[in-house]
C-alpha cells in the first residue's frame, strides 16, 4: 500500500508553515515541518520526502544553498523542490531554477495554487521516484530509506545499482521480456 505523499516544509515563519501544513493535511498529504536547513537535512537523511517546499530566506544556510546541495546528492537529486519566496524579481526566479528547483511560488500565494503545483510535481514523477516499497519474491526495496534486503537480510548497494534495481523492480515487465529473450 502506498503511503500518503510526504511533503517536507522548510520554512522559518511558523504562521506560514502552519497554514501550509493544515492545508496539506486536509488534502491527503503528510506535512513535515522543519524551520532551518540543519533540521531539514536531518529529516531528509531519515526519510526521503516526496516533495520539498523550500523557503528562500532561512536563518543560517539559505534555501538556495540547500537546493543546490540536494541536487548534487544522488540520493536527493530527484526529489521535486518547490521554492517559496517573498522575492518576485525575475533574476531570483532564474537563480532558484538554476539551483535545481522544479517550481517556484512567490509569497503571498493562495493555498489552492500551492496545492495545484504540488500535485503537478507529484504527477510528473516516474513510478520509481514514488519512494514506495516494492517486493518481488524475496527481494524488497524500500524507496523511502533507500534500503534493499533479500530474505530479510540487508544488501549493500551503491547509488547507481540502487537506481537500476529500483527502476527494474517497478517495471517487472522489462525483466520478463529479458528472460524470454535469454531463455
Ligand atoms: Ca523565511
Amino acid at each position: 500500500m502506498r503511503n500518503l505523499p510526504r511533503v517536507l516544509i522548510v520554512e522559518d515563519e511558523s504562521a506560514i508553515a502552519e497554514l501550509i501544513a493544515v492545508n496539506l493535511r486536509h488534502n491527503g498529504l503528510t506535512p513535515i515541518w522543519t524551520e532551518n536547513a540543519e533540521r531539514a537535512q536531518i529529516e531528509v537523511d531519515a526519510v526521503l520526502p516526496d516533495v520539498i517546499l523550500l523557503d528562500w530566506m532561512l536563518p543560517g544556510q539559505s534555501g538556495l544553498t540547500l537546493a543546490r546541495k540536494w541536487r548534487s546528492d544522488t540520493r536527493t537529486k530527484s526529489v521535486p523542490i518547490i521554492m517559496l519566496t517573498a522575492k518576485s524579481e525575475e533574476g531570483d526566479k532564474v537563480s532558484g531554477l538554476d539551483a535545481g528547483a522544479d517550481d517556484y511560488i512567490t509569497k503571498p500565494f493562495s493555498t489552492q495554487e500551492l496545492l495545484a503545483r504540488i500535485r503537478a510535481v507529484l504527477r510528473r514523477r516516474t513510478p520509481e521516484q514514488a519512494n514506495d516499497s516494492v517486493t518481488l519474491g524475496e527481494l524488497t526495496l524500500d524507496g523511502a530509506s533507500h534500503r534493499v534486503s533479500h530474505a530479510g537480510q540487508p544488501i549493500k548497494m551503491g547509488p547507481t545499482e540502487f537506481k537500476l534495481l529500483n527502476f527494474l523492480m517497478h517495471h517487472p515487465e522489462l525483466c520478463s521480456q529479458q528472460s524470454l529473450l535469454v531463455g
